[in-house]
């Protein structure tokens, strides 16, 4: 009976499994895909997060570092930021393409049909047959059906909108900068990517057309491939009220869904993994408040996260054109002296 199952094999289960298994503990990871997902989503690994990707010995060498974030309206700068250590910029299927290279007992095309909270252990049900674990870890993601099954409430916090997003080439002037448009009609943000390639972000609804948009609101012209590369989410923000149930864990986005504005939800999944390591060590050693605390002191960072991801949404709504000086005064003011140390701290999670 392995020490831990992992149900799925995002960046998150992986990297745990990864975690526990160089720690010794015989981890098995399942996982319903036959191959990663290609789909564009996660692109910039903040500091603490290539922290703990070292400790596995992830170089991330085809990664883009951002040293630098400019906030504009128009072609006028109104502030600048440094991001030093610089944020690294990998999308997220290559990054678990390195994670899989790490990672042994990795089952593909295996999905998890229900698990079983027993006193003394659990049990995954897979096709075939069911596999006894002392602890399983939910990485199953933001609709994990193992959440679904269990007691955890999934509450909804502020924080809700719709974006269109493209990675296109880059053939723009703006370098190694990420930058953030505060125009009045709604932020644009960018950023720059591995390839010489970008990825455009505005909150738009469906239909309407990216690139002219991006033109209007900032004055740079994107490819006409734009059209064909442009895809559209919903941002928003859920917490799992318990994360912890027997012996049964739920991690990353099964426990937290982080609104992609601010890009923090894979980092702060990072973070928890890393976090939850040890703690399932000693609680599988007979320490039995050790996940407990764990989920307490995790919980208020996905809060503190959440919150945060809520201002960044706020900041970049529609405003009237005589309410638009004023938005470029306080932009000026929160990237200017020690303001701008604090937002630097908080882009990068030097505080998570
Ligand atoms: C457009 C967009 C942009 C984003 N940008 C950023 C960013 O820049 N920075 C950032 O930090 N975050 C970002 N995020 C968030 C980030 O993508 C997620 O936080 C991250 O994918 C969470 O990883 P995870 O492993 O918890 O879940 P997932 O990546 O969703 O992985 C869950 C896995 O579980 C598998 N699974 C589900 N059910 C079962 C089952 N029953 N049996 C077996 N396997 C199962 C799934 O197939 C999947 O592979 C973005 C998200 C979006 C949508």
């Amino acid at each position: 009976m392995p020490d831990v199952a992992v149900v799925g094999a995002g960046p998150i289960g992986t990297l745990v499994a990864a975690l526990l298994q160089r720690r010794g503990l015989e981890t098995a990871v399942y996982e319903r895909r036959d191959a990663i997902s290609q789909r564009p989503r996660a692109v910039g690994i903040h500091p603490p997060a290539v922290a703990v990707l070292r400790q596995l010995g992830l170089e991330l060498p085809g990664a883009r570092p951002i040293a630098r974030g400019e906030a504009r309206d128009h072609d006028r700068v109104l502030g600048a930021m440094r991001f030093a250590p610089p944020v690294l910029m990998q999308p997220q299927h290559l990054l678990q393409t390195e994670l899989d290279a790490h990672v042994r007992h990795l089952r593909r095309a295996t999905p998890v049909t229900g698990v079983e909270n027993g006193a003394r252990s659990a049990r995954v049900h897979v096709p075939g047959g069911a596999v006894g674990a002392r602890i399983v870890i939910a990485a199953d993601g933001v609709d994990s059906s193992i959440r679904g099954e269990s007691d955890a409430a999934w509450r909804r916090h502020a924080g809700r909108g719709r974006y269109l997003m493209a990675d296109v080439g880059d053939d723009s002037e703006l370098g190694d900068a990420a930058v953030l448009w505060f125009a009045q009609r709604g932020v644009v943000e960018s950023f720059p990517l591995p390839s010489s390639r970008r990825r455009w972000v505005a909150r738009a609804a469906i239909g309407t057309d990216l690139a002219q948009l991006v033109g209007e609101r900032t004055g740079v012209r994107l490819p006409p491939s734009t059209a064909d590369q442009t895809s559209s989410f919903i941002a928003a923000q859920h917490l799992a009220d318990r994360w912890v149930q027997g012996r049964i864990v739920l991690l990353g986005d099964a426990a937290h869904e982080i609104s992609p504005i601010g890009g923090q939800g894979m980092n702060l999944g990072i973070l928890d993994a890393a976090a939850l390591v040890p703690c399932l060590i000693s609680a599988l050693d007979g320490d039995t408040a050790a996940l407990d605390s764990w989920e307490r002191e995790r919980k208020g960072t996905a809060r503190k996260a959440m919150a945060q991801a809520a201002f960044n949404m706020s900041v970049g709504t529609p405003i009237p054109a005589f309410a638009q000086p004023f938005r470029r005064a306080g932009v000026r003011v929160l990237t200017w002296g020690p303001l701008a140390r604090r937002l630097e701290a908080a882009f990068t999670m030097a505080q998570l």
